[in-house]
């Protein structure tokens, strides 16, 4: 991990980084993505600023971004690498998930931007991770790896703004696999777990490689509870896809010319894309020497 780290790692830049994390607040606050979305009713504290201040990769833990179209997996393996690591696996999609679940002011209009399949507007994802980040730091966390996060430009510019992102990996499967994958997605209602009922088997075709993915089910106790996103329907999946492609996709192109993307081609499923993954990240003793140590 940590020739990976130094590999792609890039030094730290300004010490500055309150005063910057207060400029790119305040410009997002003015081009926030969504321009129809009503204002955020959070604000932005100097709290956040301290959570996000940049420390030496030496001091803290791993500092990595997951990017990736929708039902690519980055859920399954942001956190499977999560509990690897010892960091906690941060995901916009689940904060937004919390937000509407919450009942709170907004989750009326992020309810219907969620089941349009548009994104949320970047000042209320960075306050709804700046939150996160938070109550994180107040319980001792170091490091994390962001699942859906940046997915814009200026979130991208923002995150640069405030702290050093030490590793993107940017998940990439076939496109006609990612919306099957989607529409198999299953949540089990009362434990959170994610699983996927699709059973996926396609031919190589136009230079893509034929590949199948056993469906990912639930253990027997799951099996009746298990529900369905409600934005995960062909047409909204269809729309997220498109989106993703408009907005995110620059995103890659973001990192890319930073130095710090690996770009990493899903061979399958997990039981084939997990050991390649590690392998990739030089991780692929790592589960051994971490077992050999305790
Ligand atoms: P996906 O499976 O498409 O990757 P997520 O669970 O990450 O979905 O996100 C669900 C929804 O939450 C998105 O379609 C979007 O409306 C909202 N969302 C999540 N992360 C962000 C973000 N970084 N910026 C804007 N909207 C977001």
């Amino acid at each position: 991990m940590a020739a990976t780290l130094t590999r792609l790692s890039k030094p730290s830049s300004s010490s500055s980084s309150l005063s910057h994390f207060r400029r790119f607040i305040s410009s997002s606050a003015a081009t926030a993505s969504e321009t129809t979305n009503p204002p955020s009713p959070f604000t932005f504290n100097s709290n956040t600023a301290t959570t996000l201040s940049r420390k030496d990769p030496k001091d803290r833990n791993v500092q990595w971004v997951f990017l990736g179209c929708p039902g690519v997996g980055k859920g399954t393996y942001a956190s499977r690498l999560c509990t690897l690591l010892g960091v906690p696996h941060i995901a916009t999609g689940d904060l937004v998930r919390e937000e509407l679940a919450s009942s709170g002011p907004l989750s009326h209009q992020l309810t219907e931007i969620v089941n349009q399949g548009k994104l949320v507007s970047d000042e209320i994802i960075i306050s709804l991770l700046s939150k996160r980040l938070e109550a994180g730091e107040a319980k001792g966390e170091s490091g994390f790896i962001l699942d859906g996060f940046p997915r814009t430009i200026r979130q991208a510019e923002i995150l640069e703004g405030v702290t050093d992102i030490d590793l993107v990996v940017n998940l990439k499967l076939r496109k006609d696999v990612l919306l099957e994958k989607c529409l198999g997605r299953r949540i089990c209602s009362e434990c959170g777990k994610n699983f996927n009922v699709a059973s996926i088997n396609v031919k190589a075709e136009n230079g893509n490689p034929g590949m199948s993915m056993a469906p990912l089910l639930p253990p027997s106790h799951c099996m009746s509870k298990l529900v369905t996103r409600s934005d995960d329907t062909e047409t909204v999946v269809t729309e997220r896809l498109r989106i993703y492609n408009e907005k995110s996709q620059p995103v890659e192109e973001f990192y890319r010319s930073r130095g710090k993307i690996l770009e990493f081609d899903l061979p399958g499923g997990i039981p084939a894309s997990w050991p390649k993954l590690l392998e990739a990240l030089n991780l692929d003793d790592y589960e051994e020497k971490q077992s050999a140590a305790a």
